[in-house]
């Protein structure tokens, strides 16, 4: 464990860990799902509803000036915590979901014709695959998919040669959400590059994990949710290139979108606003800011290596169950274990275990496709955040010995 890293202080930021569930201390392993909100993060969301609420870019009134103001403030630390070049870069949204289909129909009104493909990684989530299945299918089209070795990683010769089928477009989970394989972005970016293919980075899982940089990713495109870097639900951001969000078409239509609206025509507002129709989730966003605020004030490398430290722990301990099998052992890989023990349902593994306190999900994880790969009905997955401990870890592998033994 990393000496100058404060667990105790750090978990007294997240008082919902404090507490028993069946009578049991609460052991939270469910984070990939949504990872837990700290107060710093509890408190700005409030005191926007207490003090500043109101709607924004309308208003001439000093409430209406304040809230707008934040929220352009909020735009500008999330555009510097990624890197971005600039603040219009950075489009609001409701999560990662809703900015895959914001490009997906974007792009399909741009430039998708008769027969187009789309290339999507075999360990996509189904947010990051159905949208772009569903806008290739309406014309005739299909997805390309690159495959993965048993280990959970991607081939990328086969990447190679799926490129020269020239794809409209590549979309990419920079981490998996089943096998917690840390793709290898950058280089997928520059071989699609190379053949002048733009991609779509599924950050989803990697950005509460790892420092972000799009401009050194050189990504056309990178989406990823707040709650999943504990910040409220609700909000999420597209990063997009200037360049292409220049050309892409809006998504949705409404206030605050348009620049002059008559019963003939309408022309449309400038980057940012052009992608953000109606009111958006102010008081979400400022909560975003508070969590790039509390994950900036941290030593980065220290929480990574602590997460890391619980991924080897948990996998070591595990491997001395009987009958368990790893699904995703990739070299590269982050704070996430999966796995299925013979003999047993993960849907009753789980269930057994959460009666002992212990919270993990089970099931395909919205990663239907990654199931059938390996030939499972779903698997019990364990995710880990900052405030996770060994003793948790600990926990965790004595219930799922428990159950196992009890299950078999
Ligand atoms: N992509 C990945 C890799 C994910 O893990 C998730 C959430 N499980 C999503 C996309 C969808 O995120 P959201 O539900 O926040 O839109």
């Amino acid at each position: 464990m990393n000496e100058s890293f404060d667990i105790q202080s750090i978990r007294k930021q997240f008082p919902i860990l404090d507490q028993e569930v069946y009578g049991k201390p609460l052991v939270y392993f469910d984070n990939a799902a949504t990872t837990q909100k700290p107060l710093c993060v509890i408190e700005r969301e409030r005191a926007y509803y207490l003090n500043e609420n109101c709607n924004i870019h309308r208003g001439v009134h000093y409430l209406s000036q304040k809230a707008t103001e934040a929220y352009e403030n909020a735009r500008k630390t999330v555009a510097d915590f990624i890197h971005a070049r600039e603040a219009r870069e950075v489009i609001f949204t409701r999560g990662t979901t809703e900015s895959v289909n914001l490009l997906a129909t974007s792009f399909e009104h741009f430039f998708i014709q008769e027969g187009d493909t789309v290339l999507v990684s075999a360990m996509e989530h189904h947010s990051n695959l159905v949208p772009w299945q569903q806008m290739v299918q309406r014309h005739h089209g299909n997805l390309l998919v690159i495959p993965m070795s048993d280990q959970g990683e991607l081939d990328l010769n086969c990447y190679s040669e799926l490129l020269d089928q020239r794809p409209k477009l590549v979309a990419v989970a920079h981490v998996s959400n089943v096998l917690g394989t840390i793709n290898p972005v950058k280089e997928m970016v520059r071989m699609a590059h190379e053949k002048g293919i733009p991609v779509v980075i599924d950050g989803a899982q990697s950005v509460a994990h790892m420092p972000i940089d799009v401009q050194d990713l050189d990504c056309d495109f990178f989406v990823f949710s707040g709650h999943k870097m504990y910040a409220p639900m609700g909000v999420g951001v597209l990063y997009g290139k200037a360049e292409w969000l220049e050309k892409l078409p809006p998504y949705q239509f409404g206030g605050e979108m348009v620049d002059v609206v008559s019963f003939e025509r309408t022309t449309f507002n400038v980057l940012p606003y052009k992608f953000e129709a109606g009111t958006p989730n102010v008081g979400a966003a400022l909560g975003l800011e508070a969590a790039i605020r509390f994950l900036q004030r941290l030593d980065r490398s220290a929480v990574e290596s602590h997460e890391a430290t619980l991924l080897h722990a948990a996998v070591d301990r595990l491997c001395g169950i009987e009958g368990i099998r790893f699904i995703g052992e990739a070299k590269n890989r982050s704070g996430l274990v999966s796995f299925v023990v013979k003999g047993v349902h993960p849907y009753d593994l789980g269930t057994i275990i959460d009666k002992m306190g212990i919270a993990v999900r089970t099931g395909h994880h919205c990663a239907e496709p990654v199931m059938t790969r390996f030939g499972i009905p779903g698997t019990v997955r364990a995710s880990f955040a900052m405030y996770n401990t060994l003793e948790e870890v600990d926990a965790f592998v004595a219930a799922v010995k428990r159950a196992a033994l009890m299950l078999r």
